[in-house]
């Protein structure tokens, strides 16, 4: 079967379930072979029925004396199985399938699987499958992949389209869709399954041995491919001579006299790094890598000063709307207070057409501009004037390509990359490949740690008064919920609901903004610069506003339901308020009355230095624990993280620059499945944040 071919090639899916899968990203065989499961369930051990729950999934056992009840009449058709037991009510129910009565033999033992439900005092088992015990007891030795689903698309629809697309391409002939794509000798050196193996058991795995197996193959991959790729996009981008030409002394001194706070002495570093190379010999490739709160931002925001004043283009990407738009105000701001006469442009998606004409105007025709924007910044119909300098903020949430595509753009122009993720030196220069690196390991002095707090709802209302009194003080808060609206599968205070509480609970103390992804850009905006004004208090959102928003005078981050989030995500959060002079707080709700501890949670009220919170949440995992919620999903590799596998990294780095160092081209009959591969992955026109292997 040919991997390129849509998915609606495979049995049983028609229009309606092709739009569905296509509305999470899959497209071809290819793509449904590598939508992974997010999460794996294992069939639970057969329970005592006084001890079953609401609510739960279980498997009981039961022995037929009388065969169940199919109620004709009705509508639904239900066949009731009556499992009295000792002085329980218990009731298995099954809508529509009246011929339940006849798969259910008298005399019969059999296990029932379902969730359970309580209606009226009597607990329901609802629509259970039906095991024989024997069947049951191998049905315990495997595990079942969960899929993302999305409405309308069931796990068991996935299920089936993998199972399908699967064993087409695993039946293949000789040239197999799925051959192997590394030699044999490579497999071997570092106890690789193969690939079509890999792909078979991390959808439906044979046991969780063969499930971890094939997760160790597949993150190998697509390590190692990322970094042959980068590689080979290396080679052809050698180190570039700087062309550019300066004519005045540098503004650098002048910024550090305007600037209303003084640097500190890892910025100042970081500062001079920069100045330098963009008038050293060759283009600049630099990351500048410091936790969030570091103060990059003025760093790049300085650099494109300079380049604009010496009459060339200086852009800046970032990965999200809000951030771009903030930015924008914040680099017209930084201009002014500067002195510089420069015309600052913002270009993302959610322009209106006639404002994106303007922007795109200035863009190809002022040749001093600032330009601020998201991903838009390089689509094809930008044309640049003279871009001579680069800048992605928050680069880790980016992939390869991106990088590249804006790059591009440019004649030759310097290069400037802002990380806040937290990885070993060693690590980013794997990741990074040979940009060179700053570090800002310090934070501004005068700022005062933030106090952290891990509570239950019980404590909610304390909070609520606490909030009162900052904003009674002059400060903001935010406060961010797991969900936009209520969820029948989730359980999760929801932004739509909660904004609505708390705009009663604080009426007259506070006015309450809402943010969430599901809002047009324009009613964003709106919301947020609302809340930059302080003209709202308390903004309720969704983790939209993660990355890089900047408003000092919040000082309250209060995360409900803060189990349901990754550690590194719930740093970057945190990261929103203790950004100014004031005392700053972070209060973690956890969403049920805990009885024990949360340990990443904790983590995370001890600690507010982001590396030391990425290497407390590496000790915590153990190898078996690789579905748990991912650490960073840091440059949006599909399954690896390059926390937790590390080690993985490492080797697939080593195995990289010796297959180069051997073969440089790529062109041994043995690397002939690797380099189509990649070839793929660079041509793959590019579209959304995620970086596909
Ligand atoms: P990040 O590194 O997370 O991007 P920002 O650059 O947004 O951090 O800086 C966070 C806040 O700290 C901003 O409000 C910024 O103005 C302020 N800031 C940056 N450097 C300093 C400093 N040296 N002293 C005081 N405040 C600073
Ligand atoms: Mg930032």
């Amino acid at each position: 079967m040919n991997l390129d071919a849509p998915v609606s090639e495979l049995k049983g899916i028609g229009k309606k379930t092709e739009e569905l899968f296509n509305a999470v990203g899959v497209y071809t065989i290819r793509d449904i072979l590598l939508y992974f499961p997010r999460d794996y369930i294992s069939y639970p051990d057969v329970k005592d029925p006084a001890d079953l729950m609401p609510g739960e999934h279980a498997a009981i056992f039961v022995h037929i004396s009388r065969p169940p009840v199919v109620n004709t009449k009705s509508r639904l058709k239900t066949a009731i199985l009556d499992i009295g037991y000792q002085n329980i009510q218990l009731r298995a129910i099954w809508f529509h399938q009246p011929y339940i009565r006849s798969v259910l033999k008298k005399g019969q033992d059999y296990i029932l699987y379902g969730r359970t439900a309580e209606k009226n005092g009597v607990l329901y088992l609802e629509q259970p499958l039906i095991h024989s015990p024997e069947q049951y007891r191998n049905l315990q030795k495997t595990v079942q992949p969960v899929y993302q689903l999305t409405k309308g698309l069931g796990n068991n629809i996935v299920k089936k389209a993998v199972d399908q697309a699967l064993s087409e391409c695993v039946s293949d002939d000789e040239m197999s869709s799925l051959r192997d794509r590394l030699p044999e000798e490579i497999l071997q050196k570092h106890s690789l399954c193969g690939y079509a193996y890999a792909l078979q058991n991390i959808h439906f795995p044979i046991d969780i041995e063969a499930c971890i197996e094939a997760r160790r193959r597949l993150v190998f991959d697509e390590f190692l491919l990322f970094l042959l790729q980068m590689h080979l996009m290396k080679e052809q981008e050698e180190k570039t001579a700087n062309n550019l030409v300066f004519q005045e002394d540098s503004i650098l001194s002048d910024i550090i006299d305007r600037l209303p706070y003084e640097l500190t002495g890892a910025q100042r570093r970081a500062m001079e790094d920069v100045f330098a190379d963009l008038r050293g010999p060759y283009t600049m490739q630099r990351l500048i890598q410091g936790d969030v709160g570091s103060g990059k931002t003025v760093i790049a925001f300085s650099a494109m000063l300079e380049i604009s004043k010496q009459g060339y283009q200086a852009a800046i990407m970032a990965p999200t709307d809000v951030l771009a738009r903030q930015h924008a105000t914040k680099l017209a701001a930084f201009c002014e207070q500067m002195g510089v006469d420069a015309p600052v442009v913002l270009l993302t998606g959610s322009l209106k057409a006639a404002e994106k004409r303007t922007a795109l105007e200035t863009i190809r025709n002022e040749k001093n501009a600032l330009i601020v924007g998201t991903h838009a910044l390089f689509q094809e119909c930008v044309e640049y004037a003279s871009l001579a300098l680069v800048v992605t903020d928050e680069q880790h949430r980016f992939g390869v390509k991106q990088r590249a595509g804006l790059a591009e753009k440019g004649e030759l122009p310097h290069y400037l990359v802002m990380s806040a993720t937290p990885i070993p030196r060693t690590l980013a220069i794997i990741l990074y490949g040979d940009l060179d690196i700053s570090v800002i390991d310090e934070v501004p002095a005068m700022r005062l740690p933030i106090k952290n707090a891990v509570v239950d709802p019980t404590w909610r209302d304390k909070a609520y008064s606490f909030i009162e009194k900052q904003i009674a003080a002059g400060h903001q808060v935010y406060i961010v919920c797991p969900l936009v609206e209520p969820s029948e599968e989730m359980d999760g205070e929801n932004v739509l609901e909660y904004s609505k509480k708390i705009r009663e609970r604080f009426q007259g103390v506070a006015n309450v903004g809402m943010l969430h992804g599901r809002m047009k850009p324009e009613e964003k905006n709106a919301v947020m610069e609302a809340f930059l004004r302080g003209e709202t208090q308390i903004l309720v959102s969704t983790t939209v506003i993660e990355v890089g928003v900047d408003v000092p005078n919040a000082t309250v981050m209060m995360i409900e339901n803060a189990e349901r989030f990754g550690l590194a995500q719930l740093h970057q959060l945190r990261g929103r308020v203790g950004r100014g002079d004031a005392q700053s707080y972070c209060i973690f709700m956890q969403g049920k009355k805990a009885n024990t501890e949360n340990e990443r949670l904790s983590i995370l009220n001890r600690s507010n230095d982001g590396f030391e919170i990425a290497r407390e949440d590496l000790k915590l995992r153990g190898p078996g624990d690789f579905f748990g919620i991912r650490q960073s999903g840091a440059f949006s590799f599909q399954l690896a993280d390059v926390f937790q596998d590390m080690a993985m990294l490492q080797k697939a780095s080593e195995e990289a620059k010796e297959i180069l160092a051997a073969d440089p081209e790529l062109a041994a009959p043995e690397h002939y499945m690797l380099k189509k591969e990649i070839r793929r992955m660079a041509e793959n026109s590019y579209s959304g944040e995620r970086f596909h292997i």
